[in-house]
């Protein structure tokens, strides 16, 4: 990497390691916006520091936005006493994409991980336990990664709810729409079987 201009190099190793980019795709990534794409490089830079600058997390439920309160939380439509909680502001928008939940969200940010140094404090439980003394949740649904981290989190949770009567659900994990069990990994099917739901009439 001797005869590259320092200057190109930054740029390369800045794009390197973001989620699902190697090497050769940062080189070629900046190669493309230097030649062909400046304006579209600068725009880059420009909604970067923008974002940065201007997005923080919603003060009542940890969703980037650039208000104290986000879009959701601020929607009178939607159902104060369902609570979903999630991992990522990615999570949610999987979830909103669907089409199929019309209540709030509570995001993690992450899960309990007490190896990587990720206890309570870091995911703000003591947030997520303000709201559920507050009293107007009816159901917590747990939608946390079917993980040893995730389960651990769900049951952190459950234990935060514990004295209350609040009902806790936990999402189904299981074959894809369309799926064929022959190519749905063992952990999938697992999750599957033990979540099965009644069909029978009785
Ligand atoms: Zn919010």
């Amino acid at each position: 990497m001797k005869h590259f201009s320092p200057i190109l190099q930054d740029l390369i190793n800045a794009f390197k390691g973001l989620p699902g980019i190697g090497v050769k795709s940062a080189q070629r990534i900046v190669f493309n916006l230097i030649q062909h794409n400046q304006e579209k490089a600068l725009f880059l830079s420009d909604t970067i520091k923008n974002a940065l600058e201007n997005i923080n997390e919603c003060s009542n439920c940890r969703m980037y936005t650039d208000s104290d309160l986000c879009e959701i939380c601020s929607d009178p439509q939607r159902d104060s006493a369902m609570l979903c909680v999630i991992e990522s502001p990615a999570d949610m928008i999987a979830i909103e994409n669907s089409m199929s939940f019309n209540g709030k969200y509570f995001v993690l940010m992450g899960k309990l991980s007490p190896l990587d140094g990720i206890g309570p404090d870091q995911l703000k439980l003591d947030m997520l336990e303000s709201i559920v003394k507050e009293g107007a949740i009816r159901e917590i649904i747990l939608a946390n990664s079917p993980t040893i981290e995730g389960e651990a989190t769900a049951s952190y949770i459950l234990g935060l709810i514990e004295n209350t009567d609040i009902e806790a659900t936990r999402i189904a994990y299981g074959v894809p729409m369309g799926g064929e069990l022959e190519y749905v990994d063992s952990s999938t099917l697992t999750q599957a079987l033990n979540n099965r739901s009644l069909v029978s009439k009785k």
